[in-house]
């Protein structure tokens, strides 16, 4: 299923099967290495602002994608906007930057936009007050701390196995007024209940990070996501989360307020997923560049209706190389993609 050998290089067959398969009846997704100089200087003019995915896109877990990030770097020194958008939350924005530094990106935190920003953002801007309940990493909680909220910590780790101490050890804490879900590789029947008893309260808020059924970690198996938890307990309090994910509107608007764009027109957008980055793209008005070196494929991209990628290209890595002897100032051409 993925595309990303484990020694960070994208397996070749799968790129030409990709080729091959690069049709249907709306015929080909263009593909940026078919395209002649002019046509190469004409997309480069194009935008001033790229924003990428970084799963998939610059790395597999911990192994990077060849060439994928001196590209951005690149890109970056040619004068345009470079930021990462990823729904991963779980590492902090200090070790976000120290991992693009490390891996030959010169990153500040500014450029950095993952759903527990989103998440303090969202809450700064309703002038939260309450305490807020939260199933996610110790990471996207300091996010939260950072930006003044209280964490909520009454819950017990571990409870008698008795029914009666069970219902005994679960209480209702009237001050927890946001009960935030994202991934937590230590999320228990604990959490889920203290989600279920706050949220039937009306004054208590639902709010939702990351929301994949399955997280990809490399090519060995994908992970249980926050989706399956969240859905519990939204089907057993009948009420549907806030969202502030990719695709979510929460998102565009933090992104537009947070981000120099200068006009979605002039934005692109690359990702490896139809479902949540091509499907955020289209939801801002980004052109949508497409990667095969992560989880979706180009037969998947082709089968896309609403959100079908604008132009497509293996992977970052393929990227760079197009654009030797091009003019690297920006506006050199009137005419765009
Ligand atoms: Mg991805």
């Amino acid at each position: 299923m993925y595309s990303v050998a484990d020694n960070g290089l994208v397996a070749s067959g799968k790129l030409e099967e990709n080729s091959k398969t690069n049709s249907n009846s709306r015929g080909p997704i263009p593909d940026l290495r078919d395209f002649s100089k002019q046509e190469l200087q004409n997309f480069l003019d194009s935008f001033d602002t790229i924003l990428s995915d970084c799963d998939g896109v610059l790395w597999s877990c911990h192994t990077p994608i060849k060439g994928s990030l001196a590209a951005l770097k690149e890109l970056q020194e040619m004068g345009k906007n470079v930021y990462f958008v990823s729904n991963n939350s779980t590492l902090s924005i200090d070790n976000f930057v120290k991992k693009l530094e490390r891996l030959g990106f010169p990153a500040k935190k500014h450029q950095v936009v993952v759903p527990s920003l989103v998440v303090a953002w969202y809450l700064t801007s309703i002038d939260f007050k309450g305490e807020a309940f939260v199933v996610g990493t110790t990471a996207f909680k300091n996010v939260l701390r950072d930006a003044g909220v209280k964490i909520s910590t009454c819950d017990p780790e571990l409870v008698d196995e008795d029914l009666g101490a069970v219902v005994e050890a679960l209480k209702d804490y009237p001050g927890v007024k946001a009960i935030i879900h994202d991934f937590d590789p230590n999320a228990s029947w604990m959490k889920i209940m203290r989600s279920v008893i706050s949220l039937r309260r009306d004054d208590c808020i639902f709010i939702a990070a990351a929301m994949d059924a399955l997280v990809p970690v490399g090519a060995k198996y994908p992970l249980l996501g926050t989706k399956l938890f969240t859905d519990v307990v939204s089907q057993t309090v009948g009420r549907q989360p806030i969202l502030t994910a990719k695709p979510s509107q929460l998102l565009k608007e933090y992104v537009f307020k947070n981000c120099d764009l200068n006009g979605a027109e002039r934005t692109v957008f690359v990702g490896d997923t139809i479902t949540q980055d091509a499907k955020f793209a289209s939801l801002c008005g980004f052109k949508k560049m497409f990667v095969t070196s992560g989880v979706a494929t180009l037969e998947d991209a082709l089968k896309e209706e609403e959100a079908r990628p604008d132009i497509w290209i293996p992977s970052l890595g393929d990227f760079l190389p197009l654009f030797e002897g091009l003019n690297s100032g920006q506006n050199s051409s009137d005419q765009s993609l």
